[in-house]
């Protein structure tokens, strides 16, 4: 492979038909773009093509003249439509030849699963004339390493992958990242993910950290009430950005106090169910058309929630036996609403340390809704009212997070 120096310049190429016509929204590009960024490798362009031969053989050579670095994602398949493989040989003017080593592979596979390997899937060990392959561990086609001869002696790499997201991510960290020649500059990005506050009350408290021109950069996101702060470090090396975004991360921390629940990829309900386990301790919820069982859906997807999560109810009606006998005679009064007495009730039902309750309905308009929120402990209790507003369907996830987020304060401080 190739030692030739930096790339200064990638691409990025999808290839199918299904993100030209709208059907499949191309996110490899997005994912492949932040890896190269992280190592400092900035990305001009991101083209998707149809699967079409003459189409994806002129952009292949457009791309191979204006950048050091083409990853193509997808076409390695097996099918007609797939002719990254023979786009590649095209725009270079090479032929394919069989790889033996790829095509052993495969049919031991097959056999491996006592099948015998189809006759279609000889094109999946077809190279170009001059390429490397790059294992593919999760699938039957392997990748390719390919370089073409640009002006004034320089050269242009072609990486192509399979388009399926959990076959690309390992070939292009294991095989792809380590063989880049790094760029000059280190790119890192962190997150940090805040509840309770809206977008500018957020912002003021951080007052000059999301400034423009600050080192590292602050931007802020805001989806489904999770504000997201998005720290952007560069320098020459990883560590020098590490340092950088350390230092920020500490100061974010500083200025938004327990508004900030977490890190990266974690989610309030990873945060909830962290801190019961450290405690031993058990929840069970109940919620209402307000959350729509989403509390439930997340919960029950967090890795190894069974020691957590006793169980819970999602009802429409507010006309569960209980309750209702109980709160009927002074609705008004806090120790008789409805969340706080299922809370009660089902966290007793399901032996459980926390019971959770979102109770409440929308308006027949669907916009508009009201309710109540409850966390009853071991000895405590917290209600609080919930006013739900706009787009149901997200206000239902905005919902379910303050009812997380309830439950979580409660934790942190009890
Ligand atoms: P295979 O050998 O599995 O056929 P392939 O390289 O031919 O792999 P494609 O057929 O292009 O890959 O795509 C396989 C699947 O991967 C698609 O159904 C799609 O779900 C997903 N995929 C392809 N390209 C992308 C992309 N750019 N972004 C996100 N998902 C993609
Ligand atoms: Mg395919």
């Amino acid at each position: 492979m190739s030692t030739q120096p930096r790339v200064d310049r990638a691409e990025i190429i999808a290839v199918g038909t299904e993100l030209t016509d709208g059907s499949k929204l191309d996110t490899n590009s997005q994912w492949l773009s932040v890896e190269l960024a992280g190592v400092g490798i900035p990305v001009l362009f991101h083209t998707a093509v149809a699967d079409e031969l003459e189409a994806m053989v002129k952009l292949f050579r457009a791309a191979a003249a204006r950048s050091d670095l083409v990853i193509v994602s997808g076409g390695l398949g097996p099918t007609l439509d797939d002719l990254t493989r023979q786009a590649l040989a095209d725009a270079a003017g090479v032929p394919l030849v069989r790889h033996e080593p790829s095509l052993a592979g495969i049919r031991e596979l097959f056999e491996s699963r006592g099948r015998v390997m189809p006759e279609r899937k000889i094109v999946k060990a077809m190279i170009q004339e001059g390429a490397i392959t790059i294992p593919n561990a999760r699938g039957t086609a392997p990748g390719v390493w390919f370089e073409v001869g640009r002006d004034k002696g320089r050269l242009c790499r072609f990486v192509a992958v399979p388009g399926v997201p959990s076959e690309l991510k390992p070939m292009f960290r294991d095989a792809v990242l380590p063989r880049l020649p790094a760029g000059g500059r280190v790119i890192r990005q962190s997150r940090i993910h805040a509840f309770g506050a809206g977008e500018s009350a957020i912002e003021e408290k951080l007052g000059d950290v999301t400034a423009r021109g600050r080192q590292p950069e602050v931007g802020i996101t805001a989806h489904e009430a999770t504000i997201t702060l998005r720290i952007t470090a560069v320098g020459t090396t990883a560590e020098e950005c590490n340092r950088q975004a350390e230092e920020t991360r500490a100061l974010i921390r500083e200025r938004l106090g327990d508004l900030v629940f977490g890190e990266e990829d974690e989610e309030l309900q990873d945060v909830v169910v962290r801190r019961l386990r450290d405690r031993g301790e058990t929840l069970a919820i109940v919620e209402t058309p307000l959350s729509g069982g989403r509390m439930t859906e997340w919960l029950t997807a967090v890795p190894g929630i069974d020691d957590v999560f006793r169980g819970g109810l999602t009802a429409v009606s507010l006309d569960i036996g209980i309750a209702r006998s109980q709160s009927v005679a002074a609705p008004h009064l806090e120790e008789n609403s409805p969340a706080r007495l299922l809370a009660e009730a089902y966290r007793t039902a399901f032996k459980a340390t926390w019971g959770l309750a979102i109770v409440g309905s929308r308006a027949m308009d669907g916009q508009t809704g009201i309710g109540t929120i409850a966390v009853v402990g071991p000895d405590c209790v917290t209600t609080i009212p919930y006013r739900s507003f706009g787009d149901p369907a997200i206000d239902r996830s905005r919902a379910a997070k303050t009812g997380l987020d309830l439950l979580r304060r409660r934790l942190d401080r009890a």
